[in-house]
């Protein structure tokens, strides 16, 4: 396997040289090259004994029971989605006093509207990321049944399913109104509605809107119209604020759901049951969060490449593994906090951070640290990552694109960048590199660009046995 500082160079000047001599286009020659060594890399690692066959069986075994846990998810999302569903349907159809006014229009906007609590709990659940990470920690047996890593994509498709159910509990809730309120008064008076909402007979729009149910009801709407449409990836990519602020919005949206059902027109309100205790966990990781740990900047250090590396004094009992992150608190520049691969190695007297600018949070940074002005950051983690599954592994390939160059930092490395000054900064990263031990399995981790990530992947079933590809995207 190549390794360290004499690998990175000899890789730009192949990138540089493609550049020139075969006319091709800046970009284009560092994806060929980046490819060209991952394969280099994968046929110079790939075990050449007589084992190789066991282990690719193991491999296309792993691979496979990764997909099956990540499909066993979804199955039961689906399948606790539909038992509930047909539970809840089932009860209202012994519920004549509701039925008799709404018809089965009561029967779906409780079924969907108990699979909206489910929804929600769950996605609450993939968001309390610090739980996760001490989790996986204290208990390793769960990676193979926990797709940890895949929280964030788990908590969208939570966040897909609660919109579904949204928007069949709204349907229905808009069908039973045009039933009761041209209902007659005998029929209102007699029905569980007429006895407990405390609305006239025939109530007209405004009436449910002023209820609890109603303006809550209309708020959560509102809510999500605005939040859904700013957590497609392409504006958390280009506006990630826009993103941010209207998904806290989300937790005003919880709130409501809360108070939603309180005044139990139809039954007793179940919300709190639901997503209390993710609620209650999700809130307290924010809260903590928000406190943080300030931390003395020891050195922040502007290269020519527009990047900053910072150097931090840890705080007391700061323990992670190499390849996690953490969020970084700068208050002089905003409120919010921006997540930095850990770049230095356990241990170390220092953290360390590589952070490459590229918008208004970065620049401003590099503004402080080109002033002087960054003496102190708040900090919070460490949080798990997929970089931190090397350890798994007795040999490892990472390969990374740019800045995805910090995961890799504690272990052998193949770095392309389109920055000769990060070169220098390299020089002195590389030598504190260690190496691992010989081994059979390899695992294969990419940090870079989804293109980079399709290739590597190629690339790993090509060479045919017993690679183990991760990928991790910033
Ligand atoms: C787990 C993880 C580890 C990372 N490690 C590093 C690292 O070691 N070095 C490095 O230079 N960069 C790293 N990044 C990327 C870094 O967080 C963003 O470049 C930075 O937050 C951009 O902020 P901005 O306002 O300057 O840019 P913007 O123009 O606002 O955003 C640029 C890009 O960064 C994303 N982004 C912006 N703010 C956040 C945020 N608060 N949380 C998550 N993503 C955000 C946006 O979606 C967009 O794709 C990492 C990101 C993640 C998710």
């Amino acid at each position: 396997m190549l390794s360290g500082q004499y690998n990175v160079v000899p890789m730009f000047m192949l990138v540089q040289r493609n550049h020139e001599r075969l006319n091709l286009d800046f970009h284009e020659s560092l994806a060929r090259t980046e490819v060209a060594m991952a394969g280099a890399l994968l046929a110079a690692a790939a075990p050449q004994t007589s084992k190789a066959a066991a282990a690719l069986a193991r491999e296309t075994q792993q691979r496979a029971s990764r997909r099956s846990v990540a499909s066993a998810w979804l199955a039961a999302l689906l399948f606790a989605n539909a038992a509930i569903f047909v539970f809840k349907f089932r009860v209202y159809l012994r519920r004549p006093d509701a039925t008799g006014l709404m018809g089965h229009g009561v029967n779906c906007a409780r079924a969907f509207g108990q699979c909206a609590m489910l929804n929600t709990a769950l996605l609450l659940a993939a968001a309390c990321r610090r739980s996760a990470t001490w989790l996986r920690a204290a208990f390793p047996a769960l990676e193979r049944v926990v797709p940890f890593d895949a929280a964030m994509g788990g908590h969208a498709v939570a966040g897909a399913a609660l919109l579904v159910s949204s928007a069949g509990h709204v349907l229905a809730h808009v069908y039973n109104f045009f039933r009761y309120s041209a209902a007659p008064t005998p029929v209102w008076e007699g029905s569980v509605l007429g006895q407990r909402s405390g609305l006239p007979p025939q109530p007209r729009y405004a009436d449910v809107l002023l209820s609890r149910p109603g303006w809550t009801g209309h708020a959560m709407v509102l809510l999500m119209l605005l939040a859904y449409p700013l957590a497609r990836l392409s504006v958390r990519r280009a506006h990630f604020n826009r993103f941010w602020w209207s998904h806290q919005l989300l937790l005003l949206w919880t709130l409501l759901l809360v108070l939603h059902g309180r005044t139990a027109w139809l039954e007793p309100s179940q919300a709190l049951s639901w997503v209390g205790l993710p609620l209650g966990v999700y809130l307290l990781e924010r809260a903590r969060r928000s406190v943080g740990r300030e931390v003395a900047v020891a050195r922040a250090d502007c290269d020519g490449g527009g990047a900053v590396s910072i150097e931090l004094a840890p705080p007391a009992a700061f323990s992670f593994v190499a390849g996690q992150y953490l969020k970084l608190n700068v208050a002089a520049i905003a409120r919010h906090e921006h997540p930095f691969t850990i770049a230095s190695a356990p241990g170390e007297p220092r953290l360390r951070l590589k952070v490459r600018g590229v918008g208004d949070w970065t620049d401003a940074l590099r503004g402080l640290a080109l002033r002087g002005d960054l003496r102190s950051v708040r900090i919070d983690g460490p949080y798990g990552a997929p970089a931190q599954r090397y350890r798994n592994y007795r040999r490892v390939v990472l390969v990374s694109a740019g800045v995805g160059v910090t995961p890799s930092l504690s272990c052998h490395l193949v770095w392309t960048t389109r920055e000769p000054a990060w070169l220098d900064w390299l020089g002195d990263e590389v030598y504190s590199l260690r190496g691992r031990g010989g081994g059979e399995e390899v695992g294969v981790f990419v940090c870079g660009g989804a293109a980079l990530a399709a290739e590597v992947e190629a690339e790993c079933s090509r060479a045919g046995a017993g690679f183990r590809f991760h990928s991790e995207s910033f």
